[in-house]
């Protein structure tokens, strides 16, 4: 850690008080700058900006102002008025900069507001958290609150933008782990309880602790969409003998141990084999920037997936009451890894991905299966990750680099799973809709690699094509998709609960391309 050096202040002038220092967070790593309170407004050693940002500080005299550069662009503050200016655009701060012997300090709205329209790299600052972000660095606001009653803990995370975490049990502690440089977290007090004594941040920093009482028997996490782009992590905590997530807490004195008498905690099973379909996520393909493929007449694949998978998700909830969730439920950008991420924190126990297709010759249409193919990612994968064996795919976990190796093999070891899914959606697809010649394949695509259940990646039609464009929009060949998927689900629900006895017939993956570009995984 660099503690950056406070300019000096001359014997005779008023110390201004001491503030608690920001933490500057960069790629470089952390550094601190100290503030203080002058005139009543939060103040920042000038120089040390000038340090941080490499800036060039001169002091006009002529105009009055403090000219701070970085290359070409320049940023001008009154001496004698809260007010900077900067590209022709005067902005008011604060407080006026104020000088203490040599040394001018300015408030810290300077850093929030000025220096970023100055300086090329990013910069937040977090008042509240103490926090000046700079740069490229992944620094999710977390606000945490615990609620708790009898029997119960519930331990709720508001996560802004939405990161890749997850929760994992550890001696005496939940750990909640996240794919970040750093945390900006905020955790209200609670009262201690004998389920959960308090939660903090953890080294090195991009880790919650979540500190478990003596009555602690089992949690259960899970993911819902905040608006807007972040997540809302929901951690149940239950006592010994008390069901997660019960609405009433256990009666009387036979669940409560005596004082003392604390159990080791059961393992929590992560990897429980599928025998029932409670909650599916539904991912439709790509949204924000990255529209996917694009028709002749200017539909945009992520459309098209968005609006099936709302259609879907709304007559599987009503059909079938189970809980469905959507990877994207608006058009934003969400990462590939993050797709299968978001089934697994929710413990999903079935995955789809929507697509439209795309190739250079428009006349090419159909509806197309996919499931993962393994070939990029090597044999071991697949005998590792084996039924039986002992990976357990986490994700951010306390060493990342084996987090993410785990990560890879998730589907590994549901591909047959997978296969009879694919088997199922295409024959239920072929009763509905036109089929691609190969309507059945394996691919390596990258969303469908991380996904820990049964997952496939469904190609509803060639948007390149400009009548199956026109019939991907309309509403009735959208609704002959939904009910397709729909009826798979329902199929394939029944094979699981049958111990997987009844196996449809399956169709053999189609082998590899010969007349057309085989799948890239590129943006799937
Ligand atoms: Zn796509």
């Amino acid at each position: 850690m660099v503690l950056l050096g406070a300019a000096g202040l001359l014997e005779g002038q008023p110390a201004p008080g001491a503030r608690p220092p920001l933490t500057v967070l960069s790629k470089s790593g952390r550094q601190v700058l100290p503030v203080s309170l002058v005139n009543g407004a939060e103040m920042v050693p000038l120089s040390d900006l000038a340090t941080l940002f490499r800036l060039t500080v001169r002091e006009d005299a002529a105009s009055g102002g403090l000219i701070v550069a970085q290359g070409p662009r320049t940023l001008v503050l009154s001496t004698t008025q809260p007010l900077a200016s900067v590209g022709g655009k005067v902005l008011s701060l604060s407080a006026a900069p104020v000088k203490s012997g040599a040394a001018w300090f300015v408030p810290l709205d300077v850093a929030g507001r000025a220096l970023p329209q100055v300086v090329e790299s990013r910069i937040d600052l977090r008042r509240a958290a103490r926090l000046l972000v700079v740069g490229d660095v992944t620094v999710p606001r977390v606000r945490v609150r615990t609620e708790s009653d009898a029997g119960r803990a519930r331990v709720v995370l508001d996560i802004t933008p939405r990161t890749e975490h997850a929760v994992t049990q550890a001696p005496g502690r939940l750990v909640v782990a996240f794919k970040a440089d750093a945390l900006d977290a905020e955790i209200a007090p609670a009262d201690r309880s004998d389920l959960v004594q308090g939660v903090r941040v953890a080294e090195p920093g991009t880790s919650l602790a979540i500190e478990l009482g003596p009555r602690f028997a089992s949690f259960r996490a899970s993911d819902a969409p905040l608006e807007p782009g972040g997540t809302r992590l929901t951690i149940e905590v239950a006592a010994q003998g008390a069901p997660v997530a019960q609405t009433q807490p256990p009666p009387g004195p036979a669940t409560t141990p005596a004082p003392g008498a604390a159990a080791e905690p059961p393992p929590v099973v992560f990897d429980q084999p599928t025998t029932a379909v409670r909650t599916i996520v539904l991912d439709p393909g790509h949204g924000g920037d990255e529209t996917g493929a694009t028709g002749p007449a200017g539909t945009l694949e992520k459309d098209v997936a968005l609006s099936v998978a709302r259609q879907l998700k709304a007559v599987l909830e009503a059909r079938l009451g189970i809980r469905v969730l959507l990877t994207r439920d608006g058009d934003q950008t969400v990462p590939l890894d993050e797709r299968a991420a978001i089934a697994n924190n929710n413990k999903a126990d079935l995955f789809v991905s929507l697509h439209a297709n795309a190739s250079v010759r428009g006349a090419v249409t159909g509806a197309e299966v996919f499931y993962l193919s393994l070939d990029e990612y090597g044999q071991d994968v697949a005998r590792q990750a084996e039924p039986g064996g002992e990976v357990l795919p986490t994700l951010g976990g306390s060493d990342r680099e084996i987090g993410l190796i785990l990560w890879e093999m998730a589907q590994a070891r549901h591909l047959e799973d997978s296969a009879t899914l694919a088997a199922i959606v295409e024959r239920q697809l072929r009763a509905r809709v036109p089929m691609s010649a190969r309507a059945i394949q394996q691919a390596p695509f990258r969303v469908l690699v991380g996904a820990n259940m049964p997952a496939v990646l469904v190609e509803m039609g060639f948007i390149t094509n400009p009548n199956e464009e026109k019939k991907l929009v309309s509403p009735q060949h959208q609704g002959e998709i939904v009910q397709a998927l729909y009826e798979s689900i329902v199929q394939f629900r029944t094979y699981l609960e049958g111990g997987r006895s009844t196996v449809p017939p399956i169709r053999p993956p189609a082998a590899p391309a010969t007349r057309s570009a085989a799948p890239t995984p590129g943006n799937r």
